[in-house]
């Protein structure tokens, strides 16, 4: 399937479409001539900072264009919750903006949500038998009339905190540091006959995979379970990644990419997790920052990569995995810099070891916990 991109400048029936999204979110005033027929329609400058400002909010890369991610999280914003019946179908889950404020309200009253993401899985469908259960209502997981209305009499029991973060911490709490039996998934960024970023005789499929070689090989000498999401040659999907990761019952994630950018002196290391930036909205993975901030800053300490930070997105991989998922921007490959450091092996052994001392560190408690930096393979809690 080819993807349909809409930016500054196109025009026709899709990008009335887009604009009627923008106009019913509040984020692009109505135009005075209703007339204008879909097929005149035009993508322009105020649809073009109405977009970029739709993708800040959400956590999206905010270029401007509406490509097939943009699209579909436009698609999710624009329900409210009663607007449809939600229940669980498995193999098509229901997303939007209903379910993520369902979500917290049911985490308000304190049932158990893991995270609110805005997707129905199984753990979204337990958390409303237990409520329907527990207001007397046949309890059959499936919102509809009778349940929204049981939600909204309700008053929250969970005031200041969050509550979907202390649940977080406390099953990282309850795994205890030690690294034997923890599961860690290693993604290396595309494969197959996506080749990913390319420059300077570097490949990011290639890079990707070799470093994650070198992580699985540090981390199950220290008894953690290692999986990767895909062989050499393979490129599944970034949800067809998380789902696997979900079906390993991992703890945490690690999914390897290099960057690219037309101007040679772009260069640096990010870190990305689960969440938006937004204000009310405010959905996030704490621990996913967490550990992000961790990656992030031992890799920092130990080379001498320039500090890109790290950043809250809604990417596929980051939204769909169940446990704390970090994405990994190791460099620039078109910064010949960048590119140097990236080639030699010793480098990337060096990265290697920062990552699985920063999964380490996710679990030691506070008075265990080492400065940036110094931690050393052999001193790994077995
Ligand atoms: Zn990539």
């Amino acid at each position: 399937m080819t993807e349909h991109r809409y930016g500054l400048g196109d025009r026709g029936p899709a990008v009335a479409e887009i604009r009627t999204k923008l106009v019913q979110l509040g984020i692009l005033p109505p135009t005075e001539e209703s007339t204008e027929s879909a097929v005149d329609a035009v993508f322009d400058q105020r649809v073009d900072q109405a977009v970029r400002q739709f993708q800040q909010q959400r956590g999206l890369t905010a270029h401007g264009v509406v490509d097939s991610e943009t699209y579909r999280v436009l698609e999710e914003a624009r329900w409210r919750l009663g607007d449809r019946l939600l229940s669980y179908i498995a193999g098509h889950l229901l997303i939007g903006d209903d379910v993520g404020t369902l979500q917290r309200r049911l985490l308000e009253l304190g049932f158990e949500i893991d995270r609110v993401d805005g997707v129905y899985g199984p753990k979204t469908e337990h958390a409303v038998k237990e409520f329907q259960r527990s207001v007397g209502a046949p309890s059959d997981g499936t919102c509809g009339p009778a349940t929204f209305k049981a939600l909204a009499r309700l008053s929250p029991i969970v005031t200041g905190g969050r509550a979907d973060a202390l649940r977080e911490s406390e099953r990282v709490h309850r795994s205890g540091p030690r690294l034997p039996g923890k599961v860690v998934v290693i993604d290396p960024g595309h494969g197959g006959a996506d080749r990913g970023c390319s420059a300077n005789g570097l490949s990011e499929a290639e890079i990707a995979f070799d470093l994650a070689s070198r992580i699985e090989g540090r981390l199950a000498a220290t008894g953690v379970r290692v999986f990767l999401t895909r062989g050499r040659d393979a490129s599944p999907d970034e949800a067809t990644r998380a789902r696997f990761a979900n079906e390993t019952n991992a703890d945490l994630v690690v999914s390897l990419h290099v960057d690219e950018h037309p101007n040679p002196q772009a260069g640096g290391v990010a870190t990305y997790f689960y969440g938006t930036a937004g204000s009310d909205d405010d959905m996030r993975s704490t621990l996913g920052e967490r550990f992000a901030g961790l990656v992030q800053r031992e890799i920092v300490a130990r080379t001498d990569l320039r500090d890109c930070h790290t950043h809250a997105k809604t990417w596929d991989l980051l939204r769909y995995t169940q446990m704390p998922t970090v994405r990994v921007e190791l460099g620039y490959v078109s910064n010949p810099g960048d590119a140097s450091r990236i080639s030699d092996p010793g480098f990337r052994d060096v990265v290697a070891e920062a990552i699985v001392v920063a999964v380490q560190r996710v679990y030691l408690p506070p008075d265990m916990d080492t400065p940036t930096g110094v931690l050393q393979l052999g001193e790994l809690i077995r």
